[in-house]
């Protein structure tokens, strides 16, 4: 079953121009499985998500992209709105509270514009990055990412044993499903995507190996 894990809509998510109605449309187009909203520190009313899911066929879930003082943190399984910029700490006492997972979410975005990588960042010096103390996988593939940062996304993952998710982190509908996430198991709830995740039972997949 294929899952976009990561795009934004308009209006909740300020920085994306994507109506939820026309991304229903385009993900049935793309024959993809399943979606999952992550909008920044605010979760989807259940009612709504059922609303818009209702006869389109398509499976989608909730989740939430968190700011924190280490980046940001794709959440599952935690449903509330949290508007102040946290510290990782605070943020994944909350999340192991809740039963839920946090991936690190694009965590070498830029990591060539600022510089690093002439300093030649080594994947051994990337796996020191505090907030992969913090979370239960790591975005390995990121529709706005360069093919070199995801690279290192996935070098780094593999060294520290975590699994690695993928989604579009899509404000256009022209990029969602750039990559996504495939899990083994047919997955109907929220709590059962919860649950596949933390069984570490996927891969990541990009879209040009289904599109
Ligand atoms: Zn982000
Ligand atoms: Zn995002």
């Amino acid at each position: 079953m294929r899952i976009d894990l990561h795009i934004h809509t308009s209006p909740r998510s300020a920085c994306s121009y994507i109506d939820p109605h026309e991304l229903i449309q385009e993900v049935q187009r793309l024959k993809l499985d399943g979606i999952c909203l992550t909008e920044h520190q605010v979760i989807w009313d259940s009612d709504e998500v059922n609303e818009l899911a209702r006869e389109s066929g398509i499976k989608i879930f909730r989740g939430n992209e968190f700011t924190t003082n280490q980046g940001d943190m794709l959440v599952f399984g935690l449903y509330k709105d949290i508007k102040e910029l946290m510290m990782i700490q605070e943020l994944s006492e909350e999340v192991k509270t809740a039963g839920g997972y946090m991936i690190a979410a694009h965590p070498f975005r830029g990591f060539k514009t600022f510089g690093i990588g002439q300093l030649q960042m080594t994947v051994e010096q990337a796996c020191r990055r505090k907030a992969l103390e913090f979370v239960d996988a790591i975005e390995v593939g990121n529709g706005k990412l360069s093919p070199d940062e995801n690279d290192m996304a996935r070098k780094v993952a593999q060294k520290l044993g975590l699994p690695g998710t993928a989604g579009s982190d899509a404000h256009r509908v022209d990029e969602v499903g750039r990559w996504a996430t495939v899990f083994e198991k047919e997955i109907h709830t929220e709590l059962e995507l919860v649950q596949e995740l933390h069984a570490g039972r996927f891969a990541a997949i990009k879209g040009e190996e289904y599109l």
